[in-house]
This record gives C-alpha cells, sequence and structure tokens, in this order.
C-alpha cells in the first residue's frame, strides 16, 4: 500500500514545520521527513541566533518558554560609534523553538520521520507524486513542499531553486558567559540586540552579541564570501578565525568563556528570487532567498513563507476539483512577493551598498542616523528607495557607480 499524504513537507525547520503546523490545524494529512534523528533534534540545524519580534511571536503563538531574554533595544556599532534603538525584541532558544513547533505540529496531527534524508522527487508520467527518502523509502502526496534550507534537493532537481555559491553567507557564533554588557566606551548591551558593522571583525558582512540573560550572550560573525569580502579580508584567515579575534581583541570578552556544547553555524543565500513554485510543488524558507538580506532575519520570513505555502495548497486541495497545476500553485508566488519579502530588490540593492561602504564610511552612517526622525530610518529599512536616498552622501557616488557595474555584468 502507498503511504499516502496531502502534502510532504521535506524538512522540519521554522518554515516547514510551520507549514506543517498550519496545515494539520486544517486537518490535511501532512508528513514532514527530517534528516536529523529526533533523540538529538535540532543537532546540526540548531544553527540561529534565534533573535526576532513580538510580531513574530504573536502571529504564530509562540510561547515565552523557548525564549532566552527578551530585550528593550537594538543598537548598530561602527568601529568609533553606536546608535541604540528602542525596539522589543526577543532572543529565542532556537532548538527549543524548534522543538515546540513540532511538538505543537503534532498535537495538530501532522506526522513527523525523524532519520529521513529526502534525496530526490518522484515523477511518474512527467507528474510529480512524490518523494523518496534513505535511498529506497517513499511517500506520495499531492503536493511536494520543500524546507531543506540552502541543501534544496527537491528544489534542485525540479530546477525550482538556483541558490548560487558566490551568493552564500556563512556564520558562526558562541554562546559566551562572563560577557562586560555595560562596558565603558561602548553602548550598553543588556537587554538588547547589538549588530556591528566592521569590517575587522567581518569583512563584507557584520557581527554580533545577542545578551541571552545575566553576563551571557551570543556572540557572532557571518559574511558572504564575494569580492566585498576580499577586499576586506586578511589573508588565511577564516569565518572562526575572525570570532576568535574578536573575542581576544574586545575588551568585553576579556573574562569570558566559552558555554559547552552552545555553538551554532550555518548559512543562506543573499540573492534576488527565481522561480519559487511548480506543478504540484512549492519551495519555502532558505531553501529559496526567504531570509531578508539586510540584516538575515529568517525566522519570520521561513514562517511567513510557510504559512504562505499552506494558504495555497488549502486553495488548491479544497477547491471542488482540486488542481495543483503550476498556475494553481503560483498563487504561493504571488503571496511570496506581496506578503513574505516585498520589495526584495530594494532591501537587495541596500544591502549591497551597505557592505560595500568602509568603516569610516559606518561611522559617518551612525552619525547621520542618530540626527535623521526615526520615520526615515523605518522607511528605508522597509525598502523605501527615496528614503534610502537621504541615508546617501555625494562621496558615496562611485560606490553607486560599482553596484550599477556590477549589476549590469550580471
Ligand atoms: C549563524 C546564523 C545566525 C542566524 N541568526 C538569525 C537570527 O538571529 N534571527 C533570524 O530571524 N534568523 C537568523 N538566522 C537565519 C535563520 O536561522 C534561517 O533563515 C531559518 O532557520 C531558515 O529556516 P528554514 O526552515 O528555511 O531552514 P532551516 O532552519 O535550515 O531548516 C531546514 C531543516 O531541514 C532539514 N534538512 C536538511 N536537508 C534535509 C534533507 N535532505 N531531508 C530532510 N531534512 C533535511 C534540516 O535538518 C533542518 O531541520 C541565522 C542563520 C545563521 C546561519
Amino acid at each position: 500500500m502507498e503511504d499516502r499524504f496531502d502534502v510532504a513537507v521535506a524538512g522540519a525547520g521554522p518554515a516547514g514545520a510551520q507549514c506543517a503546523r498550519d496545515l494539520a490545524a486544517r486537518n490535511y494529512d501532512v508528513v514532514v521527513l527530517e534528516t536529523e534523528s529526533e533523540s538529538a533534534f535540532p543537532a546540526q540545524s540548531n544553527k540561529s541566533t534565534g533573535g526576532t519580534f513580538p510580531s513574530m511571536m504573536a502571529s504564530f503563538g509562540i510561547p515565552d518558554d523557548v525564549v532566552m531574554e527578551f530585550t528593550d533595544n537594538v543598537v548598530i556599532e561602527s568601529p568609533n560609534d553606536h546608535f541604540v534603538q528602542q525596539r522589543s525584541g526577543a532572543v529565542l532558544d532556537f532548538g527549543a523553538f524548534k522543538q515546540f513547533l513540532v511538538d505543537d505540529g503534532r498535537r495538530n496531527g501532522a506526522d513527523y520521520r525523524f532519520d529521513a534524508r529526502v534525496s530526490k522527487p518522484i515523477v511518474e508520467d512527467g507528474v510529480l507524486v512524490g518523494v523518496e527518502y534513505n535511498g529506497s523509502e517513499a511517500v506520495y502526496a499531492d503536493i511536494v513542499v520543500d524546507a531543506t534550507g540552502p541543501s534544496a534537493p527537491l528544489a534542485k532537481a525540479l530546477g525550482v531553486s538556483e541558490l548560487e555559491r558566490e551568493n552564500q553567507a556563512i556564520g558562526v557564533e558562541y554562546e559566551l558567559e562572563g560577557v562586560n554588557l555595560d562596558a565603558d566606551g561602548y553602548a550598553d548591551l543588556r537587554k538588547a540586540m547589538m549588530l556591528r558593522l566592521d569590517h575587522d571583525m567581518a569583512p563584507g558582512g557584520y557581527s554580533w552579541i545577542f545578551h541571552t540573560g545575566d553576563d551571557t550572550a551570543k556572540v557572532g560573525v557571518c559574511y558572504i564570501q564575494n569580492d566585498t569580502h576580499r577586499q576586506y579580508a586578511t589573508d588565511g584567515r577564516g569565518i572562526d578565525d575572525y570570532l576568535q579575534w574578536w573575542i581576544d581583541t574586545d575588551p568585553r570578552f576579556e573574562s569570558t568563556e566559552r558555554i559547552e556544547d552552545r555553538h551554532h553555524r550555518g548559512s543562506a543565500h543573499i540573492q534576488p528570487p527565481g522561480q519559487l513554485s511548480t506543478d504540484g510543488f512549492m519551495a519555502i524558507g532558505d531553501t529559496v532567498p526567504t531570509i531578508d538580506p539586510l540584516w538575515g532575519e529568517g525566522i519570520h520570513q521561513g514562517m511567513k513563507s510557510g504559512r504562505a505555502a499552506a494558504v495555497t495548497a488549502d486553495g488548491c486541495l479544497s477547491a471542488s476539483e482540486p488542481e495543483t497545476s503550476a498556475a494553481a500553485m503560483s498563487v504561493y508566488d504571488e503571496l511570496w512577493h506581496t506578503e513574505v519579502a516585498p520589495r526584495m530588490d530594494a532591501r537587495l540593492l541596500m544591502t549591497e551598498l551597505l557592505y560595500l561602504a568602509s568603516n569610516e564610511r559606518y561611522d559617518r552612517l551612525l552619525s547621520d542616523l542618530k540626527s535623521l526622525d526615526e520615520d526615515t530610518l523605518a522607511k528605508a529599512n522597509a525598502g523605501s528607495k527615496r528614503h534610502i536616498l537621504k541615508l546617501l552622501r555625494p562621496s558615496d557616488f562611485p560606490r553607486l557607480v560599482t553596484l550599477a557595474r556590477k549589476r549590469l555584468r550580471r
């Protein structure tokens, strides 16, 4: 007998688990195939700092007990300055959060299979009918969702995802104790999520300190290994070396120790989206470039994409004549561009401009931010080109030309 479901989801990350949660709540038969074993879950996939905001917690009913610390401020740091914005947030225990999504999905009736490594789609007579896992096992479904993050085995095989290595951002972080969160000469980082623009620590990217309670914090570095990174990088240094160098040289880490077994690492792609779905299939979360390119917020974005996929599947399967053609699935693409990641193009432009800038320009940007009203910053952050222009100076012109040339070459 065939193992049959309405929807088969590959990957139990925030995107896949949320999609399953929503579908199970609507009484669909949904199975989630997750490569990791249940006893250790999440191990390798426990990759995220887990910084998020109340809008995510409220929209998706996330309980407080997966929060390590509620924060009051977002701080942006440059080599010699800092800018504090009052904004409530939450630093999640990413592992506990992922486990909650699985448990809640199961409570609603979702079927979870761990130790299930998805390898390829099953296509019969040109029609996608299911998924192969662990080499020889199979599940069959009307709709298949790839939520495996950057590995994307189904999306790649179906020609949906074109994630490029040149656009892959890599990140690594440690959890530390003994951090001086209110050091002289620096912003007060108690109850704060801090992002630092400084090519010495993160060439072509950014580094961070997120408070996790008492004297503990998550401390990390990320960047894309592209031309900008190479321009600012020190020969022979890898990402772990940059993080260690920061910890060794910043006085805030003078008395710190690493918390055992609490380190996280992973990657995501920062690039324009291409195709997102095809007949009977949708790609969600980091399987397509859903993560916010500017500050790497991928949890909320991924969950919104999971919900958009669930809404699309519901529309397709609840029709009097269920239809899963590419045209029917394209509702997902529309939702993605309007609800999940609107104005992606403007945010990619801002990202490229920001990470091309020099350390001196970062200091100037922060002093400019202090003199601008909050509305300008909020609108620039939301991708308004008019407000982005307000953040530029005449000296940025050569960078704009470099960027325009790069975009034309592409
Ligand atoms: C170092 C770092 C820090 C970050 N910090 C933040 C942050 O502070 N805030 C924020 O919002 N975002 C952050 N992000 C981004 C965020 O974690 C991701 O965007 C988010 O996890 C994407 O969710 P996802 O479900 O698409 O993919 P993933 O979280 O990658 O989940 C994919 C799941 O699929 C499983 N899988 C993989 N391959 C297979 C296969 N072949 N078969 C079956 N299962 C498979 C994996 O084990 C995993 O469980 C960070 C990312 C990194 C790397």
